[in-house]
């Protein structure tokens, strides 16, 4: 079959230590999964059910790429996180068997234009705008649970130009990752190559063109963002 327009390239992150990349299907996003940064927003930090976001694909930039500022925004915020790969498909997943669709982890950065967020919660609209933006998704490298295990703890944290903006603790997180497994397993299909962005620690905060931003996870990678 011909493609009618220029077929866009298969979006892929490295596996780290090995000769594969993950392919990247969807990227899900979870919102307010730490109580800290929820005070930090204004909000309240009472568990209900877990807010989910998306951003498409190719908003993937891989580590050590610049990405370029954004259009349309003057207050674009870091936010560090824990994103879990997913290896195995599976549909309303029991929480005891939500680790076993874990293929990797990552430490990924859910850039955010925090201006169009705050206009978007007033008028009660859709976060696209805010969230689902072009390279507004950098990611590291994955380390394999097979190779390093299950991350439910660990320090989180992210500098900018050096100084220290967040830091956190993995074990912090509201929602842990079986119940996200489980609650977003609920709204969706899980398949192979699906990304979840896991929510991010309080320190969130503005960068700029020229920024140099460094995120870490105890036992994965460092990941750097420039800004450009
Ligand atoms: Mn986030």
């Amino acid at each position: 079959m011909k493609y009618a327009v220029k077929e866009s390239p298969r979006i892929t992150v490295p596996v780290a230590g090995q000769d594969m990349v993950f392919p990247v299907r969807r990227i899900f996003c979870v919102g307010k999964n730490y109580a800290d940064h929820v005070r930090e927003m204004g909000g309240d930090p009472e568990r209900g059910t877990p807010i989910f976001f998306t951003k498409p694909a190719d908003a993937i930039v891989k580590h050590n790429r610049p990405v370029p500022y954004p259009p349309a925004t003057e207050n674009l915020h870091h936010e560090i996180e824990l994103v879990i790969a997913i290896g195995r498909e599976g549909a309303d997943i029991a929480p005891q068997n939500a680790q076993d669709h874990i293929f990797a982890y990552g430490v990924g950065i859910d850039l955010t234009r925090r201006d169009l967020q705050a206009e978007a919660k007033k008028k009660g609209a859709p976060w696209d705008t805010a969230k689902a933006f072009d390279h507004s998704a950098p990611i590291s490298a994955l380390h394999t649970v097979s190779d390093i295990g299950h991350k439910t703890a660990g320090n989180i944290w992210l500098n900018v130009n050096g100084q220290e903006r967040q830091r956190g603790d993995l074990s912090q997180m509201v929602w842990n990752e079986k119940e996200i497994i489980t609650a977003l397993s609920a709204l969706f299909t899980l398949k192979p190559g699906d990304l979840i962005y896991t929510g991010t620690p309080a320190g969130v905060g503005p960068v700029k063109t020229g920024d140099r931003i460094e995120g870490g996870i105890e036992g994965l990678d460092t990941i750097t963002a420039l800004i450009q």
